[in-house]
């Protein structure tokens, strides 16, 4: 068996104890003498299952017991629609902070329910930094979006802003997990699964209870947080073995020393390509020094037409899935908590190589 190293930016690298742990609990979980896969999530098996998971996330992310915790279908994607739907109910308007593909969709969303403030943009500079936040609304909203990392551009926020009482919706989709946050910032998170917490199919939501029950009467159930808060996330069929498959990811992350210790890792993750970068003529950063994230790490190359060498020869030596988003260009790579240090000195020591060879 030989394994690569993995850039994509998601589905994405898994651990690979949690793929060598679901592998030996494929046949037989436990002594329970079935798979996940068989079990039925009215079983007391699945419902410990669901219980431990949700409490190794509450751990991890130090989640108040004011909060819920979902873990529901439909992706992130699906929440852009469902924030708005159960969120808006005074002002009938969300405010959001524009930094790239995916928060211009979930502003597409909203639109189709209430009305929207766009408080800050980058699009000006093709999103490559985060715009200054107004220290006030312009206008009265129910809660004010903000995308935490940008998966296409790279840039991240550190700093939350606040808004009075106005709650704070983040689009934790890329980077969950990755780097200490305070939930209580928060009004509600969601997140797609798929980069640092699990397989798709599952998307996770933490939310106050404050915002719980206000969706419309017409709402369809699966469209009503209330309706999943409930049902304890078993309203429907859920995603069970995406929701054991995060549970172990979660146990895994434990492991490793929690939140605070994979930051510490991520910072000299990124921290080794951008100072390779930022000290490179050969290849250029394209995000704003103050403004970089630690997942995505866009970058480009002086000569364009080395593209394609590149991300062969990258291939040749176990390095996949680099080629940057269409919207960006040159070269992404997607180094999200399961990707070792070795991933990305690994990588490093290619650029250094290739920029040798063509250079
Ligand atoms: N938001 C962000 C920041 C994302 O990166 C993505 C997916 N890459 C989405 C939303 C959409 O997520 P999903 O595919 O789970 O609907």
């Amino acid at each position: 068996m030989s394994r690569v190293f993995n850039f994509s930016a998601g589905p994405s690298v898994f651990p690979e104890p949690v793929l060598e742990k679901a592998a030996a609990e494929m046949l037989d979980y436990r002594g329970q003498g079935m798979s996940v896969l068989e079990m039925s999530h009215r079983s007391k098996m699945f419902t410990d299952i669901l219980a431990d998971t949700k409490a190794r996330l509450r751990r991890l992310m130090a989640i108040p017991e004011d909060y819920h915790i979902l873990f529901l279908q439909g992706g992130a994607f699906t929440q852009f629609a469902m924030v708005p739907i159960n969120l808006m109910r005074r002002h009938r308007r969300g405010a959001y902070i524009n930094t790239g593909s995916w928060s211009k969709k979930a502003m597409a969303e909203a639109k189709k329910i209430g009305a929207v403030s766009e408080i800050a943009s980058s699009a000006d500079s093709n999103f490559n930094y985060l715009p200054d936040l107004p220290d006030a609304l312009p206008e009265p909203a129910d809660y004010v979006h903000i995308t935490t990392n940008n998966t296409i551009y790279g840039t991240a926020f550190s700093n939350m802003p606040a808004y009075g009482d106005t709650p704070l919706v983040g689009d934790m989709s890329s980077n969950i997990l990755s780097q200490v946050y305070d939930v209580t910032q928060f009004g509600l998170i969601y997140a797609g699964a798929q980069k640092n917490a699990g397989p798709s199919g599952l998307t996770m939501v933490i939310i106050h209870k404050d915002l719980v029950g206000h969706a419309p009467e017409n709402t369809p159930v699966m469209l009503d947080y209330q309706v999943h808060v409930k049902a304890d996330s078993c309203h429907n069929t859920p995603p069970c073995y995406a929701i054991y498959l995060a549970g172990l990811v979660f146990e895994w992350l434990e492991d490793q020393g929690g939140v605070p210790a994979i930051e510490t890792r991520n910072r000299k993750k990124a921290a080794l390509l951008y100072d390779l970068l930022d000290s490179s003529s050969f290849f250029r950063a394209t995000v704003a020094k103050p403004h970089r994230g630690l997942m995505n790490i866009p970058f480009l190359l002086a000569d364009e037409a080395l593209n394609k060498p590149f991300l062969t020869k990258a291939a040749e030596a176990g390095l996949v899935n680099l080629k940057g988003h269409r919207s960006v260009g040159g070269m992404r790579a997607s180094i999200y908590n399961a990707m070792p240090l070795a991933g990305v000195q690994a990588l490093v020591d290619f650029m250094k190589e290739f920029e040798r060879t063509y250079g």
